[in-house]
């Protein structure tokens, strides 16, 4: 591959971007200006749509032609300083236009080709082409592993900082619990041996709040996955996070998601139509007792027949798409079995795992409506692995 386009495919993940928009277009002569504003369209406004393109032209990886006009007749040249087929003067002496077409398509595929089986198993390639057939009727269900990606703790990692404050006698007997995964184990050790917490309130006062609500930069949002999943433009987004970093970043981008929604203050399938918003079906951070935290509390939702009616309404008609979650949260692998069986018949569920091994995804095949995703991934950097899936399922990826 020519060694600037190279450097252009991963220098900035927004001319990246522009590149694969303008490989998807028809591929014909268009005007300078058609793809500076396509560039400005997709990239930061501090981006100068002109200078990018330029260092396109430069790299090659356009055609050129100039189009002129004499006597009412359209003709084409390669350099201005060229004679006129008609007239015999010059080009330049005549109006005139420069008309670039790409020719990067190939090698961008291979790019392309080359990147998602980096990131993704072959099952995965398949039922990622399967999401994008369906992505009209996805709707993005999200866990903290998409908050992480601003920086947030992951959900069972929350109740770690109970140690700092645990004496040091009962450390061992934490650690041992924590280790168990089971979030009803920790709960109930750290109420035990924390000095500063007794009950449900003092959990939610102490360990969770102080995380959720600590301060999350606007840089950290528009690096974290949240635009990605913002940019699928489903109706709506569930969420079992308590935090409003969905919202933060809708508001930075100026998309309609701003709203929060919880389950605990429904008021209707009528009042959400019409608007975008992000539902919590564990609570949000501002309001105490909406959070669904111990198994209590999670019983208490999923016993509800109210409750349920609106979780049904919420899933039935769509497909999910889980992002953000872990298996080993029996918790959440609960909530998860529960959800699929809900819309069974009707839809397809989609899970994002990441290291995922064969033997786990069997399992939770035989008791759930669900196509898995299998992200690979070191030291669990995965945001350029969500960015390529979203953009993938969206159809703004370029193989041919
Ligand atoms: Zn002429």
């Amino acid at each position: 591959m020519n060694k600037q386009l190279e450097q252009l495919l991963v220098d900035n993940p927004e001319v990246y971007k522009a590149l694969n928009i303008i490989a998807l277009e028809k591929q014909e002569f268009k005007t300078m200006s058609y793809y500076t504003r396509m560039i400005n369209k997709y990239m930061d406004s501090s981006v100068n749509g002109m200078e990018v393109f330029k260092q396109f032209v430069e790299a090659e990886i356009f055609e050129r032609k100039i189009m002129y006009e004499c006597e009412e007749e359209n003709y084409r040249a390669e350099v201005l300083e060229k004679n006129c087929e008609n007239c015999k003067q010059k080009v330049l002496e005549h109006e005139y236009e420069d008309m670039f077409m790409p020719i990067y398509h190939v090698d961008l595929s291979k790019h392309n080709e080359n990147l998602l089986s980096d990131y993704f198993d072959a099952d995965s390639q398949i039922v990622m082409n399967d999401l994008q057939k369906n992505i009209g009727k996805t709707i993005p269900f999200v866990g903290s592993g998409i908050s992480k990606t601003a920086g947030l703790p992951l959900w069972l990692e929350m109740f770690k900082i109970a140690r700092n404050s645990i004496p040091k006698d009962f450390l061992p007997y934490f650690d041992m619990e924590f280790e168990s995964k089971d979030v009803d184990r920790i709960i109930e050790s750290i109420k035990k041996v924390h000095p500063l917490i007794s009950d449900d309130k003092d959990l939610k006062k102490e360990i969770i709040i102080p995380q959720v609500k600590s301060k999350v930069t606007n840089d950290a949002l528009l690096n974290s996955v949240m635009p990605e999943i913002l940019s699928l433009g489903s109706e709506y987004i569930i969420t079992t996070n308590y935090d409003n970093l969905l919202e933060k970043t809708s508001r930075i981008l100026e998309l309609d998601y701003e709203e929060s929604r919880s389950i605990d203050s429904f008021q209707g399938f009528e009042s959400l139509e019409d608007s975008n918003y992000i539902f919590h079906i564990h609570g949000v951070i501002d309001k105490f007792d909406s959070m669904v935290v111990t198994n209590k509390d999670y019983e208490n939702l999923y016993d509800s027949e109210e409750k349920k009616r609106i979780l049904a309404g919420l899933i039935n008609q769509h497909s999910m798409l889980f992002l953000g979650f872990s298996m080993n949260d029996a918790y959440f692998s609960n909530e998860f079995g529960k959800i699929c069986d809900s819309n069974r018949g009707y839809c397809t569920n989609y899970y994002v795992m990441i290291n995922g091994d064969r033997q786990k995804k069997d399992e939770l095949l035989k008791t759930s409506n669900v196509r898995f995703i299998n992200i690979k991934a070191e030291d669990f950097e995965i945001k350029k692995q969500y960015k390529f899936m979203c953009d993938y399922i969206s159809g703004n990826i370029f193989i041919k």
